[in-house]
């Protein structure tokens, strides 16, 4: 939305200079070929309108109206990928990280069905903290409190 200066607006404005320049160097001002100052004129008028119509469409809000609508667009898209993140969070929070597959990876770590040590660190304490919660429930990371190394994760 700027205003462009067309090819033949530049010769016209470097057209009107020289012989301008011209004009002056020859101590005779009055001569400037009439076709230039005509071209010259038509090149304001242009421009002119083109603010005219800069006013109107400000009046009549129509570049706002499409502003507003990108803008709606772009929210949109935003909250749908938000949306989509916040259910694909939930889906996969146990993916590979419940308490059996940690089990498979560190049999060491378990006598039997109990949990005895962090397989880092050997520290026998464990803490939850809530990762947060969405329509697969509240999800919880159960993490070494010794050394604070994620251990399993569960839903609530
Ligand atoms: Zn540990």
């Amino acid at each position: 939305m700027c205003l462009r200066i067309r090819p033949w607006e530049w010769y016209v404005s470097g057209g009107v200079a020289v012989t301008g320049l011209l004009e002056l160097w020859l101590r005779d001002f009055n001569d400037v070929p009439f076709f230039w100052v005509i071209l010259f004129w038509l090149s304001v008028l242009r421009i002119y309108i083109y603010g005219l119509g800069q006013l109107w469409r400000m009046l009549t809000g129509k570049d706002m109206q499409k502003a507003g609508k990108e803008h709606d667009e772009l929210v949109n898209s935003f909250h749908a990928k938000i949306k989509n993140d916040i259910e694909m969070f939930g889906r996969n929070f146990l993916k590979d990280k419940t308490i059996d597959d940690y089990k498979k990876s560190h049999p060491e770590s378990f006598k039997g069905r109990r949990f005895i040590a962090c397989h880092e660190c050997g520290g026998r304490s464990v803490w939850v903290k809530q990762m947060g919660s969405t329509r697969y429930g509240i999800h919880n990371q159960h993490i070494c409190r010794t050394c604070g190394v994620a251990l399993w994760r569960s839903n609530l």
